[in-house]
This record gives structure tokens, C-alpha cells and sequence, in this order.
């Protein structure tokens, strides 16, 4: 059996998604022929000009794998819907969880469901410092380029790291 390692962006942004990425993290742990192997720590990015909308929250995991991308992207497609709808105070909030499949070993390749590396991977910073967080110091993003160098060229835009208490 093959083992890949693959890294997972979560991310969301209303009140309970520090709850509900918590709740991510455990399901996709919990996949048959899954296993986490790295967390990041949080990270809040206020968005910025529209500010009505609430900060984002993200992180990224590390997973060792013996599922193909195409079955990892469908068994995080069925964490988002099974947290679709999720207790927020009183009320059934909408969807806000959004799980993006960014690499998966050294694979490079695009088909109509699924982009490895994920497209937008190398300009979002909500990404990039929280993977280079567990990566190794020296990953290469399959046919993007060394993640030091992604980090070093993309502005922070006020990302911070949150304790999670
Ligand atoms: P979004 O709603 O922005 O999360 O986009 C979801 C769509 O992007 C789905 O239809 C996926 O098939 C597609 N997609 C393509 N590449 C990826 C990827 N690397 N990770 C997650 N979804 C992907």
C-alpha cells in the first residue's frame, strides 16, 4: 500500500468556525486510510474593505494517506456537507466550511474535479504560513516552487496566528 502525504487548507468565517474547524480536523483524522500527521495553529485574516464580513479562520494538516486525491477530495466534499449546517448560538447557521485538498505528494496535474496543487495556492497567505508552519523547511509545491521562497514573496495582509484555548 502506498503512502502519500497530502495537506489539507481548512478554513471559514462566522462565530463557531474555530469549533467547527476543530470538528473538521477530528472527521478527516477519522477517514479510513487517513491519519493526521501535522496541525498548524490558527489563523485569523481580517478581511479587508468590506467590513461587515467577519474574519477568516485557517489552518492546514498534514495527512499520511492511502487514498487516492480523487477519494480524499470526496471524503472532504462529505466533511463540508456533514458540517453544512451547524449549531451558531440559536440558530442553524449556513455552510461555512471549506476544505481545499493543496498538494497531494508530488503530483501535479488539473481534471475537471480536482487542481493539484491548489490553484491560488501560491498568492494566498492564509495558506502559505500556515503550512510552512509544519512543512519541511525545504518542500517543493510540485511545479509551483519552494515554499520558503512562495512565503518570503507573499504579504502577510495582517494574518496573525490564535491561540486556541
Ligand atoms: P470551492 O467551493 O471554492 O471550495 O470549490 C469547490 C470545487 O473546486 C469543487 O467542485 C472541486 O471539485 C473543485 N476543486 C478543484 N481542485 C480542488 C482542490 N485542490 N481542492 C478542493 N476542491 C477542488
Amino acid at each position: 500500500m502506498t503512502l502519500t502525504i497530502a495537506y489539507i487548507g481548512l478554513g471559514g468565517n462566522l462565530d463557531n468556525t474555530l469549533e467547527l474547524l476543530c470538528s473538521a480536523r477530528k472527521a478527516i483524522g477519522a477517514v479510513p486510510g487517513v491519519r493526521e500527521i501535522a496541525f498548524s495553529s490558527y489563523y485569523r485574516s481580517t478581511p479587508m474593505g468590506n467590513i461587515n464580513q467577519p474574519d477568516f479562520i485557517n489552518a492546514v494538516m498534514a495527512v499520511e494517506t492511502s487514498l487516492t486525491p480523487h477519494d480524499l477530495l470526496k471524503a472532504l466534499q462529505q466533511i463540508e456537507h456533514s458540517h453544512g449546517r451547524v449549531r451558531n448560538g440559536q440558530r442553524w447557521g449556513p455552510r461555512t466550511l471549506d476544505l481545499d485538498l493543496l498538494t497531494y505528494g508530488v503530483e501535479a496535474f488539473a481534471d475537471e474535479y480536482l487542481t493539484v496543487p491548489h490553484a491560488g495556492l501560491s498568492e494566498r497567505e492564509f495558506v502559505l504560513y500556515p503550512m510552512a508552519e509544519i512543512a519541511p523547511p525545504n518542500m517543493t509545491i510540485p511545479g509551483i516552487g519552494v515554499l520558503r521562497d512562495l512565503v518570503a514573496a507573499c504579504p502577510k495582509r495582517g494574518l496573525e496566528s490564535i491561540n486556541h484555548g
